[in-house]
């Protein structure tokens, strides 16, 4: 018998294959699992290391999964990555109308012609909240602003693969400031990421990205983007022949969200940002992938850094 669900585990030919089922349970739908403790004990650690790294003038805010649609219009999310947002739709209108669109189901029709978009998306990166949060508080202080951020993000990428998830956690930090401290702290992040990797005892690479914009005009805009250096990525290859995946990205926004969310640097110009991002979810299986599943017999290096 098939059970509802087990196939959207990975394809037997995957070589993530033999390792996911004791990370993972499935729950029916493409990129959306169950963690196991063996699995979360390893993300609590991880965790753990990265707050270790965090700058102490940091202020620590977590995030809900769902967040304003109307902030995250307002931040262009539409022009770049329709395609990947996700709306929480819900029943409204009288008990009467939403009675008889629940009914609907009872009797094998369709409900969900009844639904109507609300006021949530789900929040497909950590740092969209934020803009908008400081942009409340006034001018950007002299020396800039540091966060650390994460909230559970969703992109509608269904996919087999364990590295791309539809429901998937990202821990962030994030700068607000004048352009050379964007750049300083990037810059920063770009080495100091390299040494955790090496800490960890995962190889990798890192190379200059682009954000996956949509259709035909986001190709400009993915080439514009490497033209100017805006977004680099640490890549760690999840077995022999595997083409890496990309499990931090180091992002320079320029003045985007500034001009969108009117926010000020010290001397009243348009604040610049950035931010780098910790694919929690992908780092994660890159070690169980690259280590094996017995923790006891992880790298003593990578046992260290993640105090295991
Ligand atoms: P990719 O090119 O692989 O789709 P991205 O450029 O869309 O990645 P970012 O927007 O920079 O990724 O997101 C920050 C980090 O979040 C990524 O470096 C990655 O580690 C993680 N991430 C992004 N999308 C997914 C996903 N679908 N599943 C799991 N982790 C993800
Ligand atoms: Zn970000
Ligand atoms: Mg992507």
């Amino acid at each position: 018998m098939t059970v509802p669900g087990s196939e959207v585990v990975p394809a037997a030919d995957d070589p993530l294959a033999p390792i996911a089922a004791r990370l993972f349970q499935p729950l029916g739908i493409e990129g959306v699992y169950a963690r196991t403790a063996l699995y979360e004990g390893v993300m609590e650690r991880l965790g753990q290391l990265i707050s270790r790294q965090r700058d102490e003038r940091a202020e620590v805010l977590r995030f809900p999964p769902v967040m304003s649609r109307r902030q995250l219009e307002k931040s262009g999310y539409l022009k770049s990555f329709p395609n990947l947002l996700g709306c929480v739709c819900a029943l409204h209108g009288t008990e009467a109308a939403i009675r008889s669109a629940a009914d609907r189901f009872e009797s094998g029709g369709d409900w969900t012609t009844a639904l109507a978009a609300s006021d949530l998306v789900l929040s497909p990166a950590a740092c969209y909240p934020l803009y908008p949060l400081v942009a409340t508080r006034g001018r950007i202080p002299e020396g800039g602003l540091i966060f650390d951020v994460a909230a559970d993000c969703f992109r509608r990428e269904p996919s087999r693969s364990l590295d791309r998830l539809q429901s998937f956690r990202m821990r962030e930090f994030v700068r607000i400031g004048r352009p050379e401290e964007i750049t300083a702290f990037r810059d920063g992040w770009m080495s100091r990421a390299r040494q955790l990797a090496d800490e960890l005892a995962l190889p990798y690479s890192v190379d200059v990205a682009n954000d996956p914009f949509f259709g035909r005009v986001g190709q400009i805009m993915a080439v514009s983007q490497i033209q100017q250096a805006l977004k680099f990525e640490l890549l760690i290859p999840y077995h022999a022949q595997a083409k890496p995946t990309a499990c931090m990205s180091f992002n320079y926004h320029r003045e985007h969200f500034g001009q969108v969310w009117a926010l000020q640097d010290s001397r009243g110009d348009s604040a610049h940002t950035g931010c780098v991002a910790f694919g929690m979810d992908r780092l994660v299986v890159a070690l169980f992938a690259n280590h094996g599943l017995e923790i006891g017999r992880w790298p003593a290096a990578t046992r260290a850094a993640l105090a295991l």
